[in-house]
């Protein structure tokens, strides 16, 4: 319910080869420093591997966001060492540190699954300072409130993981829920909708404008578009240049976006509230 890209098992969306290379292109010419991989579950994908393995051979920064639970899918036992081989950085949704909160918010026995796909993930060296390899998790809160503070939050992740499971990892990001996708059909039909734009424009902080993840990321879709961020992906809010409506990836391998104007709504709120939120966690 949470998912803002309304992401399932019945969700058959897959990014074709032609757009895969022109995501190669861009990072070939030095466009983009970092390759973050989302879904779904972007393990899955035929050309997952092939793609970490041009990019990392590019020496770009990869990340994949991972829901963990896929890490133990028939064909996927092979996974984590290969993230690991490739110095992947692995994001991780953990909603909370508790079986019942996890398997309401993910469905029941994903927190049981999740907590083995950990310590698999910490056995090849994930979440140790020393070993380079980076295991950070994301927290988002169940209902619609703003995440506690992330450096608290994260303490209490790392003392009740650590003590309950043995499990180790990098940082917790915090990031708020987007009043848009399944989260924004739950809030109009428990007619919480209102409320909660009226808390997330009461606790927009102007500050956070400086950091919001829309001035130094574009997103891709699985087709090729291009958004200032995810959450204008799933509501089909297009990066546009120059007036243009939709434009490509390929399209933008000689474009500079440098003072671009991003498109923004109400749904922007939900980055700016309170300490701020991104798919890097909080922002202030
Ligand atoms: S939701 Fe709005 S403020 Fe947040 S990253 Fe996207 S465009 Fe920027």
């Amino acid at each position: 319910m949470h998912c803002h890209v309304n992401a399932g098992p019945t969700r058959t969306e897959q990014m074709d080869d032609a757009t895969l290379e022109s995501v190669l292109a861009f990072l070939a010419a030095g466009r983009a420093g970092t390759l973050d991989i989302t879904g779904g579950a972007p393990e899955l994908h035929p050309r997952f591997r092939s793609l970490v393995e041009r990019a990392r051979a590019l020496g770009v920064r990869v990340m994949d966001r991972c829901n963990l639970t896929v890490l133990e899918q028939p064909g996927q036992e092979a996974t984590a060492a290969f993230l690991a081989a490739q110095r992947v950085e692995i994001v991780a949704s953990l909603p909370c540190y508790t079986l019942e909160l996890v398997d309401r918010q993910r469905g029941k026995g994903v927190y049981e699954t999740s907590i083995r796909a950990l310590k698999a993930l910490n056995a090849l060296g994930y979440g140790e300072p020393q070993s380079g390899l980076v295991l950070n998790l994301v927290y988002n809160p169940q209902g619609p409130s703003l995440p506690p503070a992330q450096e608290k939050l994260e303490a209490d992740y790392r003392r009740i993981l650590g003590e309950q499971h043995g499990v180790r990892f990098n940082s917790l990001f915090t990031l708020a829920n987007m009043p848009i996708a399944r989260f924004g059909s739950m809030l109009v039909s428990k007619k919480q909708f209102a409320p909660y734009m009226r808390l997330l424009k009461e606790s927009h902080r102007e500050e956070n404008l400086a950091r919001v993840m829309c001035r130094d990321l574009v997103s891709v879709d699985w087709q090729g578009t291009v958004y200032d961020c995810d959450f204008n992906q799933m509501l089909g809010l297009p990066l546009r240049i120059a007036g243009k409506p939709r434009v490509k990836l390929h399209e933008l391998l000689e474009k500079d976006l440098e003072g671009n104007a991003v498109a923004v709504r109400d749904h922007c709120f939900g980055c700016t509230a309170g300490q701020g939120s991104s798919c890097g966690g909080a922002l202030a």
